[in-house]
């Protein structure tokens, strides 16, 4: 059996915690041979809550879970660990625009970056879910200088999943027959799912559906809003697909992607090859290879639809770094 896997999760006691942490003990992370040392954090008015998930936890009796501590003391609990799932954030409530939302949780990603810095591996891999996801990525890179910048990810995979659901139906196949799907940019209303390269079996996705209107209005529109209308609808967001896909970007990271695909996830632009301003979080098509590396892939053409809709994105990106330019320093 591999060696114990110390995997911290923020946000434990909230709606997507709920979800992601039984999932993690069940082995859906890393597999049912993988024991796994978990570590659940949240502020320390929390406690409460957390002990009783911990009670839960062991009344699962997980034969992975071979331990489980919670906390607020993220420097204690970030020691030696090589993965984070940063899901704690203050969510947005009513009245409060993008820009506040930005600073209140940007102060809180400042903290976790230097504990992540100060305790975990330097060769942890950070993926960052509280909103607005990739700039709250940004902070925590730039607050733990120690960990190597390509392993800090904010999470797409739900605007992909998503994507790749709406695509199948719309076609009548199975999901897994969606290929090459990616999202570019911001998680937010900006972002851009790109059915120009998807393949659906072995046909080319515009080929198949032959609905450009469906393809550029409805398709999009209807990714982007997709959490806004679970919530009409359930009352609550859309924690358990959250949860869901946050263990597929976690397994996309480790395990070698399947021939003739790729995934998103948004990345530290450096050196990127599409020519994204440098120092940003931008979600990318990737693939890992067989040595559980990632790379951007490289050469896909936009066409002036996608490449005006990209410009939006990083924009707003851009405008978000602005705002919070004051955490990135210290
Ligand atoms: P959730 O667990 O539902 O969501 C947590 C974060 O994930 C939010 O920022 C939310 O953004 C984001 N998110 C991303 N994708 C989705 C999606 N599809 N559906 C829902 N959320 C999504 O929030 P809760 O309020 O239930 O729990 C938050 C936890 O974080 C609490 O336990 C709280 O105590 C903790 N917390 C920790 C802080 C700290 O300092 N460490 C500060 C504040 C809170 P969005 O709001 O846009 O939905």
């Amino acid at each position: 059996m591999a060696s114990i896997k110390k995997v911290a999760v923020t946000g434990g006691s909230g709606q997507i915690a709920y979800s992601l942490l039984f999932r993690i003990a069940n082995g859906d992370l890393f597999g049912k041979e993988q024991q796994i040392d978990l570590r659940i954090c949240d502020l320390p008015e929390m406690t409460d809550a957390l002990e009783g998930l911990a009670m839960e936890l062991a009344d699962c009796a997980f034969p992975l879970l071979h331990k489980v501590t919670i906390g607020h003391n993220l420097s204690e609990m970030f020691d030696d660990i090589e993965l984070a799932l940063l899901v704690g954030a203050k969510p947005r409530t009513k009245g409060m625009e993008r820009g506040d939302l930005l600073q209140e949780n940007g102060k809180i990603f400042v903290g976790t970056g230097r504990a992540l810095n100060e305790a975990a591996r330097k060769d942890a891999k950070i993926i960052v879910v509280g909103n607005p996801c990739n700039t709250n990525c940004l902070i925590t890179m730039h607050h733990a200088p120690k960990l190597l910048r390509k392993n800090f990810h904010a999470m797409t995979r739900l605007d992909q999943n998503r994507a790749a659901a709406l695509l199948a139906t719309k076609a009548n196949v199975p999901v897994e027959s969606v290929r090459k799907l990616s999202i570019w940019g911001n998680h937010s209303a900006t972002q851009v799912p790109d059915y120009t390269q998807v393949e659906i079996g072995t046909k080319r996705a515009v080929d198949l559906i032959q609905d450009q209107h469906w393809l550029q209005q409805e398709f999009i529109s209807q990714v982007q809003g997709r959490g806004a209308e679970i919530i009409a609808k359930r009352g609550k967001s859309s924690a358990a697909s959250a949860a869901s896909s946050l263990i597929d970007a976690t397994r996309a990271l480790y395990e070698t992607t399947r021939e003739g695909d790729w995934y998103s996830s948004a990345v530290c632009t450096d050196d990127n090859p599409y020519g994204i301003e440098e120092d940003l979080i931008f979600s990318f098509p990737l693939r890992t290879d067989k040595k559980g590396n990632y790379e951007i892939v490289k050469g896909l053409e936009w066409d002036f639809f996608i490449k005006e809709r990209i410009a939006v994105t990083q924009r707003e990106l851009l405008e978000e770094k602005s705002h919070i330019a004051h955490l990135l320093k210290g």
